[in-house]
């Protein structure tokens, strides 16, 4: 490790994680962090914070330093949260070390599928989404592929340099002044900013006579920028992949001559008589050239250049994520504002109106309607802008027919740019539309379809963008699980009248959980979605009463239902169902999930409870619970708690304190 320059490695770590906004670290062979990260990724920070996060994290780290040792290659995996990583193996002399880095997504929708999936289990609320975006860190797969080669030669070209003999002496100090260089780029800069910078380098560290540097588009190079002696006469001069340029852009390699031939052939004029010419390589790609004219570059210099030009290539590549970025976060940025508003309505008929409203905007649009599907899978228009409202009531669509139908089915959303071109078009009998440009999306609550948004007629006049249509979907899966919310709402809003709570502990009573599990029963057959029910009981409570006292005993009661309550979803319903048992109800969950949110209430109640007896000999109050999931426990009301009582009861002679899933084998004792 002696022979590591570390002031070199530290400081060229800290650079490139500000550069690259990647979480990068630095691992020995023996598995041992040599280097943090600068910035720990923050959705990382929160996953690890549990101790099945922070065990799945170790686990991954080590299985990928090992197998990165092994086989001396360069990786990229699936951590956790869903992250991906890249591991790089580096040696130096006797030395090896190992630069990972990562937390990236590959897109929004990897992020969304992750954080709706499995977030809860790592106490991440659903409705917080928003405000993780600004975290999260999207790149595909070639950019990682990309980020990962380019910080693997800029840290063996440090290393390297790090311990050699004298002559290496003068390519360190060069090395330091250009790491401070890189430094002093900053996230709003433009390509061109960072061409200045490679620029000065070459021309004062190199002592070059003149220097250009040329940008791509196809096959020819235009200059963009030049210095130097012949500053102006370079300056108009395009190259054609041609000549010597070939050899550059086919190899990837610098290229020099001071063939007259060669040159004149370039089309430069007589007072260039050398002419260096490096590639700049984005993407695997040359993109740029920067030449060097009429000046003695020696071999050592010229591999030090060529670095800097892969480097060069590297952050623009780098501003361009990070314009890319910056618009993304504008976008989030008017979403955010949209569900805002949708947010707080509850009222259906309030919030059909209001998402149709919020979409119209977004996507600056006249027209559009919002359709919800009933029982027998027929739309009908719940919102429209555009229509007349006698006209709305009279829409019926079914399932397959005419584009909202065939949307709806299929569930995938359709971009059109002109109606009459499209292989749809037929199926539309008249355009009802002024322009043949419109997105239909359908609204879609996990798997299942509820209804279909439609937007026509852009005030511009213009097409729908991609763009749009992007914006709109993500607009729409919360319009989705605003839909959702609200129709429980309208539910409770039917029951209000009856008395739905249980006095003692506040939560809904026997039966309110009587109807809502009767009513969610019918929904997630018409829908085929699954759902848990959990019944618990708490754990020799008989015991409590007969030495703490009965009214002792309802405090326990009231603090286990609120404690529960707190641990629950929005969308969960617990109840009291019987003296000292409770009930749970959570839609759209499966036996897995539902695992998860139990033990989250049972570990909270042994944690939180205050512990206020005298007398009664256990330390903690604790709850069994037994689980049972629609369809595969049962589908009728009887069979589904049936169930979950034979999986409490297996909790209790288990020993209590547990959640038992129910499962088909353990019917056998009964
Ligand atoms: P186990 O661990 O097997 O569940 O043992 P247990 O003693 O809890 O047994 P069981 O569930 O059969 O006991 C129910 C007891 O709960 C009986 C009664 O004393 C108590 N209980 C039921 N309703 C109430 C109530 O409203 N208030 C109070 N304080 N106690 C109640
Ligand atoms: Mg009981
Ligand atoms: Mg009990």
């Amino acid at each position: 490790m002696k022979s590591l320059d570390f002031d070199a490695l530290s400081s060229l770590h800290a650079h490139l994680s500000h550069l690259t906004g990647l979480s990068i670290s630095v691992y020995g062979e023996n598995g041992n962090r040599i280097l943090l990260p600068v910035n720990e990724n923050k959705l990382l920070s929160v996953v690890r914070a549990t101790t099945t996060g922070r065990e799945e994290y170790n686990e991954f780290m080590k299985k990928n330093l090992e197998n990165t040792i092994r086989k001396n290659d360069v990786s990229i995996s699936k951590g956790p949260a869903d992250q991906h990583y890249f591991f790089i193996p580096l040696r130096i002399e006797n030395t090896i070390l190992i630069i990972t880095g990562g937390c990236i997504y590959l897109s929004v929708q990897d992020f969304e599928n992750f954080y709706r999936k499995k977030g809860p289990s790592y106490g991440l609320l659903p409705y917080q989404i928003k405000s993780w975006y600004p975290e999260i860190c999207i790149r595909d797969y070639a950019d990682i592929q990309d980020n990962a080669r380019h910080i693997c030669s800029l840290f063996s070209l440090i290393l390297s340099s790090g311990h050699k003999d004298r002559i290496a002496e003068k390519r360190h100090r060069l090395m330091k002044i250009i790491i401070s260089l890189i430094s002093e780029i900053r996230f709003d800069q433009q390509a061109d900013d960072v061409y200045d910078i490679l620029l000065d380098i070459i021309l004062f560290l190199f002592n070059a006579d003149s220097i250009s540097i040329m940008i791509r588009d196809n096959d020819t190079f235009s200059t963009q920028k030049t210095a130097g002696r012949l500053r102006d006469q370079l300056q108009s001069i395009p190259l054609t992949v041609s000549g010597i340029i070939s050899e550059v852009v086919e190899k990837q390699r610098p290229v020099c001559s001071e063939s007259v031939m060669d040159i004149l052939r370039l089309g430069y004029p007589d007072a260039v008589t050398s002419i260096y010419a490096f590639p700049i390589i984005s993407e695997n790609k040359v993109t740029g050239l920067l030449n060097i004219f009429n000046s003695e570059v020696h071999r050592e210099d010229a591999d030090i250049i060529f670095g800097i030009c892969k480097i060069t290539g590297f952050i623009v590549r780098l501003t361009e994520l990070l314009d890319m970025r910056n618009k993304y976060l504008k976008e989030i940025d008017v979403l955010n504002t949209a569900t805002e508003r949708i947010t707080p309505v509850k009222e259906p008929d309030m919030l059909y109106e209001a998402i149709l409203d919020t979409s119209v905007h977004l996507a600056g649009a006249e027209k559009g309607s919002l359709m919800i599907a009933d029982d027998d899978l027929c739309l009908t228009v719940k919102a429209a802008k555009g229509i007349h409202k006698m006209l709305q009531s009279e829409i019926k669509i079914k399932a397959g027919e005419g584009i909202s139908g065939r949307v709806f089915r299929e569930g995938m959303p359709l971009i059109v740019e002109d109606i009459e071109k499209h292989e749809w078009g037929s199926s539309v009998k008249r355009s009802k539309y002024r322009t043949g440009s419109f997105i239909s999306i359908p609204l879609k609550l996990g798997e299942k379809t509820i209804g279909v948004l439609n937007i026509s007629d852009k005030i511009t006049g213009a097409v729908f963008s991609e763009q749009d249509m992007v914006l709109l979907r993500s607009f729409a899966s919360f319009a989705s699980i605003a839909l959702d919310r609200s129709s429980y709402y309208s539910l409770a809003g039917h029951l209000k009248e009856l008395s739905i709570t249980d006095s003692l502990t506040g939560v809904f009573n026997r039966r309110y959980f009587e109807e809502r599990f009767f009513e969610e029963i019918q929904r997630s057959k018409r829908h085929s979605l699954s759902f848990s029910l959990a019944m618990i009981d708490i754990d020799d409570f008989k015991l409590f009463n007969d030495t703490e006292g009965h009214l002792a005993g309802d405090e326990i009661l009231k603090h286990i239902a609120n404690i529960a309550k707190d641990s629950l979803r929005i969308i969960d319903v617990i109840a009291r169902f019987g003296g000292e048992e409770f009930a749970v109800i959570m839609p759209q969950t499966d036996k897995d999930e539902a695992f998860m949110v139990t033990e989250r209430i049972r570990k909270s109640i042994v944690e939180y409870l205050p512990r206020t007896w005298n007398i009664f000999p256990n330390d903690a109050i604790t709850i069994s619970i037994g689980i049972a999931s629609f369809p595969s426990d049962g589908n009728d009301r009887k069979s589904l708690i049936r169930n979950a009582d034979k999986a409490l009861y297996t909790a209790k002679i288990k020993g209590k304190d547990r959640t038992v899933v129910w499962a088909n084998q353990q019917a056998k004792p009964f």
